[in-house]
């Protein structure tokens, strides 16, 4: 860190990477091959990005965000234990639903990254079935505090899920369809001796998983207990102090400590440090610098240097520029604005604002 030289930053290649999501995203809706159970899930890293960037209206047209409006309804199921999305038409079930049909059951995830994929479209939100989703939600939960992805008792269940629970319910404007306080216990119960959180109890400290339970406990309504303040000074001293130490050498995060730095960590391990309040400890040339070698010659951003880029990371780079610009020890261009962002709930903060206002429906006020 040199205080006389100001870094050089190369351009981020907007164009590139906003064509690299385009082009995942128009093989979507009507590709009859591709049988993968994540297609909403890419879908949004796709859209997320063109909204980062500030794209979408100019690289998409009218046309094609009423088809990817449609096909993400298309997925919108409802059934014994609730309403939700699933995952895509060709998603292969891990059990059978009695009311659903085969391929059918809701998924978590799914409903979380459907919710803001149809807010970066801007729909109207008119066909979300609302007390739907609310069952679904409570259809999910565990004694433990903790949320299956799929209702009755299906996939897995982590502190992921409990974030895209407690997000949901934030854009909702509605605890209703869970227990926070069983889930706030569980949450605590993934932190580990580092002071990051690991996927679920006794498991090692990941910054993927430090974001989902940071973010969840500072999502968390106003009435419950830990709302404002959910960890101790010592506590927060120690999570930051362990997010700050998986900034390495490259400028990049890494996930774990001792690992490789990897694109995706810059947001996970820069968000969470955003949602601590101690955004100003990360080096933003540094983390400029290593985002702008993993960017592909031919568009789209990679998990490290020299790697083959996908939406995934390209989504969550632009996210940490987002939260992270480069700094004023940095020389560079206008390329690097990207839109600011809502680290609690991860989209931009526009999106965020229309989810907040469309998604809970009209209340009748009491
Ligand atoms: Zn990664």
């Amino acid at each position: 860190m040199s205080d006389e030289a100001t870094l050089q930053l190369p351009l981020l290649a907007r164009v590139g990477h906003a064509q690299h999501c385009k082009i995942c995203l128009q093989g979507l809706p009507s590709s009859q091959v591709d049988v993968d159970s994540a297609r909403l899930a890419l879908a949004f890293y796709c859209l997320g990005s063109l909204d980062l960037l500030n794209s979408l209206e100019s690289r998409t047209n009218d046309f094609e965000r009423q088809d990817w409006r449609e096909w993400i309804w298309e997925q919108h199921t409802q059934g014994r234990y609730g309403t939700g999305f699933k995952p895509s038409s060709y998603m292969t079930p891990s059990h059978n639903l009695d009311n659903y049909t085969e391929f059918d059951a809701p998924h978590m995830i799914t409903t979380y990254t459907a919710l803001l994929s149809l807010s970066i479209l801007k729909d109207d939100f008119s066909r979300l079935d609302r007390p739907g989703l609310l069952k679904f939600l409570r259809a999910c939960q565990k004694d433990d505090g903790s949320f299956y992805t799929e209702p009755g008792q299906g996939g897995d269940s982590d502190i992921r899920t409990t974030y895209c629970a407690f997000a949901i319910s934030s854009m909702l404007d509605d605890w209703s369809g869970i227990d926070v306080d069983r889930a706030i216990p569980y949450i605590t119960a993934c932190r580990t001796y580092e002071g990051g959180y690991g996927q679920s109890p006794f498991c090692e400290a990941q910054g993927g998983t430090t974001y989902c339970a940071l973010a969840s406990l500072y999502l968390a309504p106003s009435s419950s207990p830990i709302r404002g303040e959910p960890l101790t000074a010592q506590q927060r001293r120690q999570t930051i102090r362990w997010l700050v130490h998986n900034q390495g050498q490259s400028g990049g995060f890494h996930g774990r400590t001792e690992k490789e730095a990897d694109a995706c960590y810059c947001f996970w391990c820069g968000a969470s440090l955003e949602l601590l309040g101690a955004k100003d400890l990360v080096t933003t040339s540094a983390l400029a610098s290593f985002l702008a070698r993993c960017q592909f010659k031919f568009g789209g951003i990679a998990k490290s240097p020299g790697e083959h880029p996908d939406p995934y990371h390209t989504y969550l780079s632009l996210a940490a520029i987002s939260i992270h610009p480069p700094g004023p020890d940095t020389t560079t261009s206008t390329s690097w604005n990207i839109k600011p962002l809502d680290a609690l709930i991860n989209t931009t903060k526009e999106t965020a604002e229309w989810a907040r206002s469309h998604i809970p429906g009209q209340k009748i006020k009491s």
